[in-house]
């Protein structure tokens, strides 16, 4: 299968060759150093201010955003969501669970936030911000530096959901003043999932120490005291967080995060031009390099993916909800080339030759 979902992605060989690996005990010197250089080189990719931290939580990106909320947040707070697709959605599922006072800016699918929307909220005693920084869903990639700014100016935590962002989009931490910045294995990462990553600014820390999280599993004052030797409270996803290592090593032997975003851009504009003429609709005002979002103009979206999966053998991602027979996604994360793209636009020509598209 050639595979242009949004996650789990396709893994380079390196990553697949650990994962035939009988997987290690953990305790040890060793397998410390290694979370230690896990942690090194996602502060050094994230641009993470000094004195930031990273928690690995074995679970998946949805795990870590659960986490981040409910070690930063409580009763006592007031935090803005922005929900743009199901993504967003799942934030404010959260504040409900965890009783978070929150207001909800809702959006449209496909469309990107706006100044005018946030102005409202100006010194309205708000105490965090909540944003997946690229809805997945949908494909918006939103205005970071406009939210970073709106942030600043009213003190408010802000915490980034970059789970589909990361490594796809340019993002810096210290710049933006972001508190959190979640991550997960399975998106640009390139690894099995099971393995989410929270990096905490030194503000972050403050947070997660000074607040009583109701939950043991996810207690980052835990996790964060067992950090500072290289190990994890409990036992963590072992392999996938050895398959990591060589994943983020990988990446730093071939430029750093900044070329890994330029491939991931190369590809995402290579294949925008190559289905110029095809009967599809761009519906996102603002992309990421992660995902191009599409509306077919002659087929049903679910038809498609049924059809590219079981006669191609190519996996496009569908979507869920209102948008399955309207919207489907091509990612651009992973083990993928421009050959790659090829290859599936030649399937929809093929589709147009069959009358099917
Ligand atoms: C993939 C993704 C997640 C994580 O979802 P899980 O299924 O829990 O791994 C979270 N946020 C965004 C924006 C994502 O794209």
């Amino acid at each position: 299968m050639l595979n242009f979902t949004v996650g789990p992605v396709q893994s380079p060989d390196k990553v697949r060759e650990i994962g035939a690996q009988q997987v290690p005990y953990f305790r040890t010197p060793e397998f410390s150093n290694v979370m230690l250089e896990n942690e090194a080189l996602m502060k050094k990719f994230a641009k993470a201010p000094e004195g930031s931290r990273v928690v690995f939580i074995t679970g998946s990106g949805t795990a870590s955003m659960e986490a981040s909320i409910m070690n930063s947040f409580d009763e006592n707070d007031s935090v803005l969501v922005v929900n743009g697709g199901s993504f967003g959605h799942r934030f404010v599922q959260l504040c409900e669970v965890h009783h978070i006072p929150h207001t909800e800016i809702k959006l449209d699918a496909g469309k990107s936030l706006k100044k005018e929307m946030l102005q409202q909220y100006d010194n309205a005693g708000y105490t965090g911000f909540l944003v997946n920084v690229h809805e997945t869903s949908t494909g918006v990639h939103y205005d970071i530096d406009m939210i970073s700014e709106f942030c600043k100016r009213n003190k408010l935590f802000l915490v980034v959901d970059a789970v589909s962002s990361f490594l796809a989009d340019d993002f810096d931490m210290s710049a933006l003043d972001v508190g959190i910045m979640i991550t997960g294995a399975q998106k640009a990462l390139a690894c099995p999932p099971g393995i989410s990553v929270i990096i905490l600014s030194p503000k972050g820390v403050e947070r997660a120490e000074e607040h009583q999280c109701k939950c043991m599993y996810f207690d980052l004052k835990d996790a964060l005291k067992n950090g500072e030797r290289g190990q994890t409270p409990f036992t963590p996803a072992v392999g996938t967080l050895l398959q990591i290592n060589a994943r983020l090593k990988e990446i730093e032997a071939a430029g750093g995060a900044a070329s890994e975003t330029k491939k991931i851009a190369a590809l995402a504009e290579d294949f925008r031009n190559k289905i110029k003429g095809l009967p599809f609709e761009i519906v996102s005002e603002s992309m990421s390099n992660a995902v191009t979002p599409l509306h077919p103009l002659t087929a049903s979206a679910k038809d498609i993916f049924n059809i590219l999966k079981d006669e191609y053998g190519i996996w496009i991602c569908p979507n869920g909800g209102d948008l399955a027979d309207t919207v489907f996604r091509v990612g651009h994360l992973g083990y993928l080339t421009k050959e790659d793209n090829t290859t599936l636009v030649n399937a929809f020509k093929d589709l147009q030759r069959r009358g099917i598209l």
